[in-house]
């Protein structure tokens, strides 16, 4: 991109006027970001560090990591037969110029190839230049627009400066794997907390939020750093929301260890109106413990609230049933062992409902102003429920476990029919006194 504004212009000249990064910080790189790395070729060693190679004794020949027997570097093994492969990784350099902090960011690579010392190639990429008040501009080299990962860089293009929110581009997000370790930052940057880690945050993160959000400078001041990482990931709104409970946990140097647990935990603290600024609940000795505690006492609690909702339902429920079907209370219609009588309780719909594994409680036929609903029993025990319309005088449904008829079915049919009348008459008595 062309830079437009002043201040785009600015710092095009600044970037211009870094020097390149040196053969020193160079070497450091090849020395510490990377592995050392083995190869297990037609049954000899190769050591990838100083090309030695040597014949294995049987037992060390499928392990993870062998000893080089001629530089001593541990080796791990790498598991492909390949002979020529390559390990990638990021680092970043930190330093200030002209009032800002300067990220940047170098990819580093390390050739490997049997009988052959490795070679290395290193090439800055990206830089993040932060203002004092926290703002982020940053340059970077172009990439082949067609590759899916950010990595495919045209190593000849020029660092160029990118649009204001480049920064926030996820496919543009690299968190170096290392620092350089002689590290320069703006005095500002030391005053709001800054010592010498960016523990394992990305530098340019860390900086612009510790020059702009007193929170994540009090995160880090107070040493809080898993959650420092949570918050500066993509959690910002999950820990003001717990502020109160951060505050008592750096008062009282309580060590979150894991954040998600102990924000879930701190979410059933006030579940249960618990005083967030007390250490004895927000600073528990065994988190874990006590966040299963909460979980199993919440478990509980709704299941009775559901129970006890159930409860006034079901007693709403009767009354009305009660003052809708009275008049056919009591009818029953007895033959041998086989009993039909009329559901009186709206509790024992449910307990039909449960016995016969159907839906007679569930679907609230107590509520059908139109049907009259009977159990029909062999020795006390439901087999089928019978539905009646009132209108009609006629049956409905007879149905027995999970719907299919019963091998009473045709005996209840026929005790049903000759008693229907005397539903009739119950009917017409109500009737008779309602003019
Ligand atoms: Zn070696």
């Amino acid at each position: 991109m062309i830079p437009k504004t002043n201040i785009e212009k600015q710092l095009t000249a600044l970037s211009a006027s870094l020097a390149p990064i040196t053969s020193e910080v160079e070497a450091w790189a090849e020395k510490n970001i990377f592995l050392n790395w083995g190869l297990l070729s037609r049954g000899k060693f190769y050591c990838l560090e100083c090309a030695h190679s040597w014949k294995p004794s049987d037992s060390a020949s499928c392990c993870k990591f062998t000893n080089c027997s001629q530089c001593k570097a541990k080796l791990k093994m790498q598991t492909y037969n390949q002979v020529h492969f390559k390990e990638i990784e990021y680092f970043s350099v930190l330093q200030t110029c002209a009032g800002y902090q300067v990220v940047r960011i170098v990819i580093a690579y390390k050739h490997m190839k049997k009988n052959f010392t490795p070679t290395y190639f290193c090439k800055e990429v990206m830089q993040h230049w932060i203002s004092q008040n926290g703002e982020v501009r940053s340059f970077s080299i172009s990439t082949n627009v067609f590759s899916s990962t950010i990595d495919a860089w045209k190593f000849y293009s020029p660092l160029e400066i990118k649009p204001k929110d480049f920064f926030r581009n996820a496919k543009y997000y690299i968190n170096p794997y290392k620092v350089y370790p002689n590290i320069k930052v703006l005095p500002l940057l030391k005053r709001n907390g800054f010592k010498n880690s960016v523990y394992n945050i990305a530098p340019h993160l860390l900086f612009s939020s510790l020059l702009t959000d007193s929170t994540a400078e009090t995160l880090l001041k107070s040493k809080q750093l898993n959650l420092l990482q949570y918050y500066l990931g993509a959690s910002r709104q999950q820990i003001k929301r717990n502020w109160l409970a951060v505050k008592t946990a750096i008062r009282n140097s309580y060590k979150i260890t894991d954040v998600q647990i102990w924000e879930d935990y701190i979410e059933l603290l006030r579940y249960f109106n618990k005083d967030l600024s007390c250490a004895s609940y927000v600073c528990p000795e065994n988190l874990s413990m006590a966040h299963d505690h909460l979980v199993q006492k919440k478990r509980e609690l709704i299941r009775k609230k559901k129970l006890q909702d159930l409860r006034l339902e079901i007693e709403k429920a009767q009354k009305r049933y009660a003052s809708d079907k009275k008049r056919f209370f009591g009818l029953v219609f007895q033959k041998d062992e086989l009993c039909i009588s009329v559901i009186e309780n709206v509790r024992d719909f449910m307990q039909e409902g449960d016995d016969l594994g159907h839906c007679v409680f569930t679907n609230e036929y107590y509520e059908k102003k139109d049907s009259l609903i009977l159990s029909a029993k062999v020795a006390e025990q439901s087999v089928e429920t019978v539905e009646i319309s009132l209108s009609r005088m006629e049956i409905l449904q007879c149905r027995g476990f999970k719907n299919k008829p019963s091998k009473h079915h045709k005996q209840i049919l026929s005790l049903l029919s000759q008693n229907l009348y005397r539903i009739k008459e119950r009917l017409q008595k109500k009737k008779k006194i309602v003019p």
